[in-house]
């Protein structure tokens, strides 16, 4: 398993430094029906985004979701752009996105020509808050954007009643957040549309992948016919409007129905590392976790803690700490509006401090007990 990520580049180490049984951040998990639906692909020719698994893969989806359409595409970030392009956000209109996500949620508001603009996030849930969304409405806002950080779901009633009250659009980038829920209603059906990814690093995977879901039967349709040209299905070489080639193909589709059948073990198993975690590394000062919030059901995309005093090291200097002891760890992210392309005069405090202080442990639902026990260990070794 471990040996696999070496073909991952995102995940890499340097494999001479690499202890036998170094840690890794994420390992993807393809040991069910992959590699017999990939081959049954392969030998039925049907290897581009015609073919049955886009159908099964697509359907499977929407069910887990709980919604009535689920359209596969390329990969998280192009779903995005697809919702916003298939809503008509474009030109002179601001899309409200938090500043701690990674930056494709920004990317994809960029490539439609509207401008992203940075809210700060709540420091209970890490997501957008409310509140500071408010703040920053304008005359040109047209849609707010939440990402689900991390596997916790964003406050989408607060956000659903904001975004009513001011006639927004609301979309959800679920791309690290499979499955999580309010009160029971999965995130992927609380939006007008929502978006997912399929990175090998993602709670389930198709290599490279994305998927855009919604209940809403003319803009499914909008975003079937854009991802393929805007070629109408039954008016071939015909394009009333310049579209997109965002299709998966029947091979990534094979992996995401062998995934789909055992989403809910991964969950399961990711919920249960997070509470063996949180158990073994309870009162340690200067170590917090993301709280789950009441209702809300966390999926630990990552399982994350934040470093400070008085804990003995500083988030920067635990980091190769751990890799020395053969655990690899990510920080997380820079807010987007301290990035050269979407720097902004005044960074938001909270996604400022939480960026600089934190971690995401090994959190692959392939980790052993023992492994998490031997991170917990080290963390208490470090702590000082
Ligand atoms: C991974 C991710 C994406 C982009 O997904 P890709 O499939 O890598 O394009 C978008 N938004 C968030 C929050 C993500 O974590």
């Amino acid at each position: 398993m471990i040996q696999q990520l070496s073909l991952f580049p995102y995940l890499e180490t340097q494999a001479s430094t690499r202890p036998p049984d170094f840690i890794p951040v994420y390992t993807p998990v393809l040991n069910g029906r992959e590699e017999k639906y990939v081959l049954d692909a392969v030998r039925s020719g049907w290897i581009s985004s015609l073919g049955s698994y886009v159908t099964r893969f697509e359907e499977a989806f929407a069910r887990f979701c709980g919604v009535r359409h689920a359209v596969s595409v390329s990969n998280g970030t192009v779903a995005i752009h697809l919702a916003l392009h298939a809503l008509g956000i474009g030109p002179g209109d601001e899309v409200i996105v938090p500043s701690l996500t990674f930056v494709a949620t920004a990317n994809a508001v960029h490539y439609t020509g509207a401008t992203p603009v940075f809210a700060d996030v709540d420091p209970v849930t890490w997501c957008l808050d409310p509140a500071d969304v408010r703040r920053r409405i304008t005359p040109r806002t047209r849609a707010i954007l939440p990402v689900h950080l991390y596997g916790h779901p964003a406050p989408m009633p607060e956000l659903q009643a904001l975004a009513d009250e001011h006639e927004l659009l609301l979309i959800e980038d679920a791309a690290e957040a499979h499955g999580a829920a309010i009160g029971g209603r999965r995130v992927g059906g609380w939006g007008r549309i929502a978006t997912f990814s399929f990175y090998a690093n993602k709670i389930i995977t198709t290599g490279e992948g994305g998927m855009v879901t919604t209940d809403d039967d003319a803009l499914a349709a909008r975003c079937r016919l854009l991802r393929d040209h805007a070629m109408p299905p039954h008016r071939r070489y015909w394009h009333d409007e310049v579209g997109f080639n965002y299709r998966m193909t029947n091979l990534q589709a094979a992996v995401g129905v062998a995934q789909m059948e055992r989403i809910d073990s991964f969950i399961r198993r990711k919920r249960e590392i997070a509470a063996r975690y949180r158990k073994e590394l309870a009162g340690m000062a200067g170590v917090t976790f993301a709280a789950e919030q009441p209702g809300y059901t966390n999926v630990y995309w990552m399982v994350s803690v934040l470093v400070a005093a008085p804990y003995a090291l500083s988030r920067d200097e635990l980091i190769p700490a751990l890799r020395a002891r053969g655990i690899d760890s990510r920080p997380f992210f820079h807010p987007l509006d301290t990035l050269p392309p979407y720097l902004s005069a005044t960074p938001r405090p909270v996604a400022l401090h939480l960026s600089r202080c934190g971690l995401n442990l090994p959190s692959s639902p392939a980790l052993t007990d023992a492994q998490v026990a031997y991170v917990c260990q080290v963390m208490r070794e470090l702590a000082g």
